[in-house]
């Protein structure tokens, strides 16, 4: 069975936030098994050909966008196509700078999902399966049923429904699509043009990234005025709780470390700590606490910056990192404050040491599909501190329930606050501390689980033939 994961970041080629983590994962967990997969994704400017061996295919795809000819040169690492056009990808950021979106993006990806549809239905790149995710890859499903009638069989998933890629209405006519396509059973969505909608509407099947995500959408409060069409087609959607890959996250192996560590001997993660403690003259008897993440109001940063003049008296330091629309909210308060410090920007090699020093996880995110983030920190020691919804109320259980994580309800900052204080006095108890961060280190998150529920479905659908 030939699967191809199309997606708009590909780790580590691309990565803006968990997209990336999730495709790359299923991809490597699908080859594992014995899935002949390939990731598909546009050729970046940002992405390094010689470190990974990205090689010309010879081949090439023609598409009309906007009355005019664009080529897409194809190329390929061991794992992955990747479609190249030097006008539309050979950019500085993936999608725009900082809280930016580029204004010709529908054009971009809209004429990257032709392409692939194109090479796929032309025989230029064979496959059995297209797995599509998000906007900015949800007219692949579209393209390939309502323009070349194709027999390849679709999955979409959604990943983030508060972003679903709309345009204006003249899209469909600047896209070359058949004029139909602009209609309320397909793409349109009140005057507008609709992306995620098509992913939705005109794919053989839809997924979501946890389970409690899945039921969430269906409501008004979670489905962004999507929940209509959501429910229309409950019957082919499902929601498969996202792993991490385990050799790309592991504390014994990382190289990115200044110490290795495992559940069984955890000095390693104590050691971390005091050298990050060190070059950020903060005092390492006190608990981290950080938050690593794309500053954006999901994420409930305006939690953070409200209660920042309570959390600069607490008897303990934090650490943000995260990039996006509120960095510069966050660079103002950088130095201000004796405990707490800020990096703007995304920083692989220092989000992993963050979450090999770090003695909690802060998620207080409004809405949160999945979230990678807890995974990752718990794997690397972290206790977490989340809010509870989506994939977050899924995967972390709180300590008062006989749980390893600390959960709280409202987004107000009393809630928030007090969840904080909780986080201070388990790390005063040292020994009940530590079996936490044993225990969520144990946890498995592993990705293996979530490529088999996505091989079942693949299997399901070719059946169906
Ligand atoms: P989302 O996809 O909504 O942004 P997730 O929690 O699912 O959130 O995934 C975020 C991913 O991006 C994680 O791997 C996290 O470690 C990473 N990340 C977020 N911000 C940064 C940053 N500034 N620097 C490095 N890694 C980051």
């Amino acid at each position: 069975m030939r699967v191809l994961v199309a997606s708009s970041e590909i780790y580590p080629y691309s990565k803006t936030g968990g997209l990336a983590d999730f495709a790359h994962a299923l991809i490597k967990n699908l080859r594992k098994k014995g899935i002949n997969a390939m990731g598909i994704t546009p050729l970046y400017k940002t992405i390094d050909k010689e470190k990974f061996s990205i090689k010309s295919t010879g081949m090439s795809v023609k598409v009309i966008l906007e009355q005019r000819e664009y080529i897409f040169e194809i190329f390929k690492s061991e794992d992955t196509y990747f479609f190249a056009n030097q006008e539309l990808f050979g950019r500085d950021y993936i999608y725009g700078p900082p809280g930016i979106a580029y204004a010709d993006n529908d054009i971009r990806f809209g004429g990257f999902s032709w392409a692939v549809s194109k090479a796929v239905s032309e025989g230029i790149i064979y496959a059995d399966v297209i797995h599509a995710n998000d906007w900015q890859t949800a007219l692949i499903p579209v393209i390939l049923k309502e323009v070349f009638h194709s027999s390849v069989k679709t999955v979409f998933t959604i990943h983030n429904l508060a972003y679903q890629g709309y345009f204006d209405s003249r899209l469909v006519y600047r896209l070359n699509l058949p004029p139909h396509l602009y209609h309320m059973e397909a793409l349109e969505f009140w005057g507008l043009t609709n992306l995620l909608k098509g992913g939705i509407v005109f794919s053989d099947f839809v997924t979501t990234v946890s389970e409690k995500y899945a039921t969430e959408i269906l409501t008004q409060e979670y489905g962004w005025g999507l929940e209509g069409v959501l429910n229309k087609y409950k019957f082919k959607l499902k929601g498969i709780i996202n792993g991490i890959d385990y050799d790309t996250w592991n504390p014994e192996t990382d190289s990115k470390l200044w110490f290795r560590f495992s559940a069984n001997s955890i000095e390693g993660k104590f050691l971390n700590k005091e050298k990050l403690c060190e070059i950020y003259n903060l005092d390492p008897s006190k608990p981290l606490i950080s938050f690593i993440s794309r500053l954006s109001y999901q994420k409930g940063v305006h939690l953070i910056l409200e209660s920042i003049k309570d959390i600069a008296y607490l008897d303990a330091n934090f650490f943000f990192l995260g990039s996006g629309e509120y960095e510069q909210a966050f660079s103002d308060f950088a130095n201000i404050y004796k405990n707490i410090r800020v990096s703007t920007k995304f920083q692989d090699e220092l989000s992993r040491r963050l979450f090999a020093s770090s003695d909690f996880i802060l998620m207080p995110s409004m809405f949160e599909p999945c979230g990678i983030t807890q995974m990752i920190g718990m794997r690397y020691g972290c206790v977490p501190i989340v809010r509870k919804t989506g994939g977050l109320e899924e995967t972390v259980k709180d300590i008062a329930e006989g749980g390893y994580g600390i959960v709280f309800d409202n987004p107000t900052k009393g809630e928030f606050m007090c969840a904080i204080k909780r986080a201070i006095d388990l790390y005063d108890n040292k020994e009940k501390f530590i079996e936490k961060v044993k225990t969520v280190m144990t946890l498995d998150f592993s990705s293996e689980t979530m490529a088999e529920k996505y091989i079942q479905i693949y299997k399901s659908l070719i059946r169906a033939i």
